[in-house]
């Protein structure tokens, strides 16, 4: 029998039965995210004593996200409550222990479909799923709503329409392929394993009983997925992995709760810039001089295990000689370089002399500014004239296009059109001239999503370019990406973001708060997004840190382009 849980003021605590004995071998209640997250984080998660240790300030884009998950489920379920109408049942908000049991009651009277219900917890697990879709031979599939991309175009999903989310209405998609998403899998899983505990299931043998629906950002249909399909490596099923996985979490919980020898230590992975526990695990990391503070991930796990556990026995490694593991993501010999950069406090060190990067007579520096997934309200611009200014010239300085509704709105397409007549125009004018014309950006991931975006969402309204003409532009040479200049050229052992990289140029940024975490709370000031008038004075501040972050761009390549740069350390020098 497993021990019930009960509330208490939002947290979820275990209840041990007498004969239980207090703390030993009584499984840690997870929810579908710590299958997914860092190992060392459900250790401190679950750890007693990691109480009262200091966490980072939460993240106001990650607050964002979730405000922005929250307003797409409830969208959704709007919408199929009132397609579905007939057999739709609601889980109100409450407590959790009333809208489980309101769950319960919606299962037992056979709804078809269960909005928003929350699993009975079994031995280890909890959590709850947006919709419960009964099959037709009784028991229940579950339906997640994800706020990111699920699909992409191609071939071969499975999907139903939206609005018959069931998986006997599911077939081939001729239209879509499968985005790999490992966290709604192990979603999926989870609820999969709790609705089996709950006896809510269909049976074993059942047609669609081990599938899982999700709902992505787009909303127009709904992705199947079945969970026995070998998706992971090895040919793993889903379920294989999800139980692997499970065992594992369980085990670290466990250990953290009860104050056994710990079974994850911290190890840097992608995940830490965004952990609360970062302070802790870079103090301890920091005192051990953990390998991980200069190469992170598999490449840390592996040097460990061949006995290079710290920064200091990488840098006194033979950048010259046999790498001691095969590293996959770099060269040996600049792994060994950044361990010694570290160990003297070099942010940045050159790989090369001289750096190599495109310059032109009329050059444009391009900063774009988005709110989450709603649009990307302003387009910055820098021009410069290097092969000097001709009458009739664009005044050499900023420029911004921006909407000041709030995005999502139609104003985002005049202000995009406005941008990319400008920058159409500006190239026109340097070629009639007999000009070379460059743009400059840094890291063009994201202009580059919105530029053909923008083009796509708002195709055929005055001014949009056709996407084939956003995709010529970004393959042509004249479109520049200094990160990836700054990734080949140079080693940056603390970051290659242009926070990190500007001061080298000697660039400093006016506002000490600018970036991009809190300019998302800025722009919600200053289009007055949660009910408060316009914050002109915001507006102000986000111009002024997108004018600097284009004045940092500027800076950076002028800088590499300079003797300046020669007062950089030599990688091959350390
Ligand atoms: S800071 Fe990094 S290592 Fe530490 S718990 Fe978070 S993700 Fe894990």
């Amino acid at each position: 029998m497993s021990d019930p849980l009960i509330t208490l003021g939002g947290m979820t605590a275990t209840v041990h039965h007498p004969e239980t004995p207090p703390g030993r071998s009584v499984p840690v209640p997870l929810d579908a995210a710590a299958l997914t997250r860092c190992r060392r984080r459900v250790h401190l998660d679950h750890d007693p004593a990691a109480v009262s240790l200091p966490r980072a300030l939460p993240d106001p884009s990650l607050e964002q996200r979730r405000a922005d998950a929250l307003t797409h489920r409830e969208e959704l379920g709007a919408l199929l409550a009132a397609a579905l109408a007939e057999g739709w049942r609601t889980v109100g908000p409450g407590p959790t222990p009333v809208r489980a049991a309101a769950t319960a009651a919606a299962v037992a009277e056979a709804a078809p479909f269960v909005w928003g219900g929350v699993l009975p917890a079994d031995a280890g697990r909890r959590g709850g799923a947006e919709l419960l879709v009964r099959l037709p031979g009784g028991g229940y599939v579950p339906v997640i709503v994800v706020r990111h991309r699920i699909t992409d175009p191609g071939t071969g999903a499975v999907t139903s329409p939206l609005l018959r989310p069931w998986p006997g209405a599911a077939g081939p998609d001729d239209t879509r392929r499968v985005r790999s998403q490992p966290r709604d899998l192990m979603r999926l899983a989870h609820l999969h394993r709790l609705l089996r505990s709950a006896g809510w299931a269909p049976p074993d043998g059942a047609r669609h009983a081990h599938v899982g629906g999700v709902i992505g950002l787009d909303a127009d249909a709904v992705l199947w997925h079945d969970l026995r399909a070998g998706h992971w490596p090895g040919g793993r099923s889903t379920l294989a992995e999800y139980d692997a996985r499970f065992a594992d979490r369980s085990a670290v919980a466990l250990a953290a709760r009860t104050g056994a020898p710990a079974l994850a230590e911290p190890s840097r992975v992608t995940e830490c810039r965004r952990c609360p526990w970062w302070p802790v695990c870079e103090s301890e990391l920091a005192g051990a001089d953990d390998i991980s503070l200069v190469v992170r991930g598999e490449a840390a796990v592996a040097l460990r295990e061949v006995g290079v556990p710290t920064v200091a026995a990488l840098a006194a490694l033979d950048p010259g000689g046999e790498p001691p593991v095969a590293l996959l993501t770099q060269p040996f010999a600049d792994v060994v370089a950044l361990a010694r950069a570290w160990r003297r406090d070099l942010p940045v060190v050159r790989r090369v002399p001289r750096v190599p990067v495109p310059r032109a007579d009329v050059e444009v520096d391009i900063d774009m500014e988005s709110f989450g997934e709603s649009g990307a309200y302003l387009w910055g611009v820098l021009i410069g004239y290097p092969g000097g200014e001709r009458p009739g010239d664009e005044p050499a300085g900023y420029r911004a296009f921006a909407t000041w509704e709030p995005v999502p709105t139609p104003d985002e397409a005049r202000s995009f059109a406005e941008f990319w007549g400008w920058l159409s125009a500006t190239r026109a004018r340097a070629a009639a001239t007999g000009r070379t014309f460059a743009a400059y950006c840094y890291n063009e991931q994201a202009e580059n999503r919105w530029l053909l975006g923008s083009a796509q969402r708002f195709a055929g309204m005055p001014g949009i370019p056709a996407q084939s003409e956003v995709e010529a532009f970004i393959a042509e040479p004249l479109w520049v990406d200094l990160f990836a200049v700054v990734n080949d050229w140079f080693l940056c052992a603390h970051g290659k973001g242009l926070k990190r990289i500007a001061p080298a140029a000697g660039f400093a940024w006016r506002d000490a708060e600018a970036g991009g975490e809190n300019s998302m709370r800025w722009y919600r000031d200053a289009v007055g997004m949660d009910g408060a008038p316009p914050d002109l004075a915001q507006r102000r501040r986000l111009l002024e840190y997108n004018a600097d972050d284009v004045a940092a761009t500027r800076a950076v390549r002028e800088w590499m382009t300079s003797r300046a740069v020669e007062q950089l350390p030599l990688a091959a020098d350390l």
